[in-house]
């Protein structure tokens, strides 16, 4: 199953950074992760500062 992003999500772009496959991308009031290209690594959840990150 591929990471989702929770509301919890303050849009600050750490994430995205640290996705080695380039699958988050910045959405409508926060960021999104595109499942069909997440490799459920688990790197975004880590480095979250809110802990938006999470298995869906
Ligand atoms: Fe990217 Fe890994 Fe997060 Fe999936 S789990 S969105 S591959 S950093
Ligand atoms: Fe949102 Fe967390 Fe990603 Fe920052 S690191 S954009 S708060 S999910």
């Amino acid at each position: 199953m591929a990471y989702q992003i929770s509301d919890d999500c303050i849009a600050c772009g750490v994430c995205a950074g640290n996705c080695p496959v380039s699958a988050i991308s910045e959405g409508d009031g926060k960021y999104v992760i595109d499942a069909d290209s997440c490799i459920d690594c688990g790197a975004c959840a880590e480095n979250c500062p809110v802990g938006a990150p999470a298995q869906a």
